[in-house]
């Protein structure tokens, strides 16, 4: 199919005959404005206040975590999740090469090595066989059965899969092998906010999982990022290092441990709850869209990205895979060069000058769909209702 066909599509679909077509941009059509300057009326518009609460309680309602903490933003729930699952100086951590950099600059922050294993075709999100191949391969088991990687010595601290634009990776069978194998599994959810596996929420399937609310992601709160758990001791810790560690007292200052400051401000709160009560309406306009997409390329040589077997994807960035490098460059040049904005895959992680030295896999699939793999515009397309 020539590129001309699908830019045509794309205009057709978002009602736009001519102009930019972006990729994906926030929609407010609810309380934004008016809870936001509720917290200006107010002076609350800083790491205290009523919206962080609330925001937190919808992320526990949506996901069904028992604990939910805000932060500034996805990466620091993320270096944060990393912490409180065990990771630090002298560790290893396993990810997925086929991720926002975000996730591998988080493993380093928390100061772990990432190790880079092979994603899956259909998921795009690690693989659980590919990970089992590894940790077989490559891991024995210390006298307390943590898990050593037999070459380096390091413990592997943390596997962090991704459930790459939404779709959710193969992640009970991750959970069960890491359960196997010893290692704390954190979920880098950051794109996959109303995305579930048999009914499961994104992120709630390990010891932690991570989500951020970015201005590109399905609902944004300007900036911003939440950490989900079940665990009880993690949860109060998560909350207490997350706002500089401090007791609580009525007036004195007193830390009990090297803490941080990544509360979310209740500026950014109040967006986001405003932004979640329209969460549901925003995952039906994003399904009807990718509903328009798989139609349109059902028997095409493109193939679109759907909903891996037993899950609900919340369509973040419609994606479609390319026969070849050629034509995904082809209309990679074609719709930018049109206005259409479209974006290929990331570069593997391991590509990068940083990363280049951290041991991986294979990555056979990760290679493939580098090639091949460009996100389509997602937006909300905005009606009248
Ligand atoms: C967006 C994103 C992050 C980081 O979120 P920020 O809020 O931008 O810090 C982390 N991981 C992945 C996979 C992301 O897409």
């Amino acid at each position: 199919m020539e590129s001309q066909k699908i830019i045509s599509f794309i205009r057709e679909t978002f009602k736009q005959k001519e102009g930019f077509i972006p990729l994906h941009v926030p929609y407010f059509r609810g309380n934004e404005k008016k809870y936001v300057l509720d917290t200006i009326d107010s002076t609350f518009v800083s790491s205290v206040g009523a919206y962080v609460t609330r925001f937190e309680e919808m992320m526990k309602n949506i996901t069904g975590a028992k604990y939910a903490i805000a932060t500034v933003n996805g990466t620091t729930a993320l270096h944060l999740a990393l912490i409180l699952a065990g990771v630090k100086n002298g560790t290893e951590v396993i990810t997925q090469p086929l991720t926002f950099v975000a996730t591998a600059n988080a493993i380093v922050h928390a100061g772990g090595m990432p190790v880079f294993v092979d994603v899956d075709i259909d998921t795009l999100g690690l693989s659980p066989t590919a990970l089992r191949q590894f940790l077989l391969e490559h891991t024995e088991r210390d006298e307390n059965g943590k898990c050593i990687n037999k070459t380096s010595k390091r413990r592997i601290a943390a596997c962090v899969p991704m459930h790459t634009f939404g779709f959710p990776a193969k992640i009970a069978e991750i959970a069960e092998i890491c359960n196997e194998y010893g290692i704390p599994l954190v979920e880098d959810a950051a794109e996959s906010l109303g995305s579930y596996t048999n009914g499961r929420h994104t992120g709630t399937f390990g010891l932690l999982g991570t989500f951020s609310f970015n201005g590109n992601k399905t609902v944004t709160c300007g900036g911003g990022g939440v950490i989900v758990t079940n665990d009880d001791s993690i949860g109060h810790k998560a909350k207490h290092i997350s706002t500089t560690a401090k007791v609580q007292h009525s007036w004195e200052f007193y830390h009990d441990d090297i803490g941080y400051n990544y509360r979310l401000p209740n500026l950014n709160a109040a967006l986001a709850c405003a932004q979640l009560e329209e969460l549901n309406h925003i995952l039906t306009n994003k399904k009807e869209l990718a509903a328009l997409y798989k139609g349109f390329f059902r028997d095409s040589a493109i193939k679109f990205v759907d909903e891996p077997q037993a899950t609900s994807a919340n369509f973040w960035l419609n994606t479609i895979v390319f026969p070849d490098h050629e034509s995904q460059q082809d209309f990679l040049r074609e719709s930018n060069g049109h206005q259409v904005m479209t974006r290929p895959i990331w570069k593997l992680m391991s590509s990068l000058p940083m990363y280049q030295y951290c041991e991986k896999d294979s990555l056979t699939n990760s290679k493939w769909l580098e090639e091949r793999v460009v996100n389509i515009p997602s937006s909300v397309r905005p009606k009248s209702k």
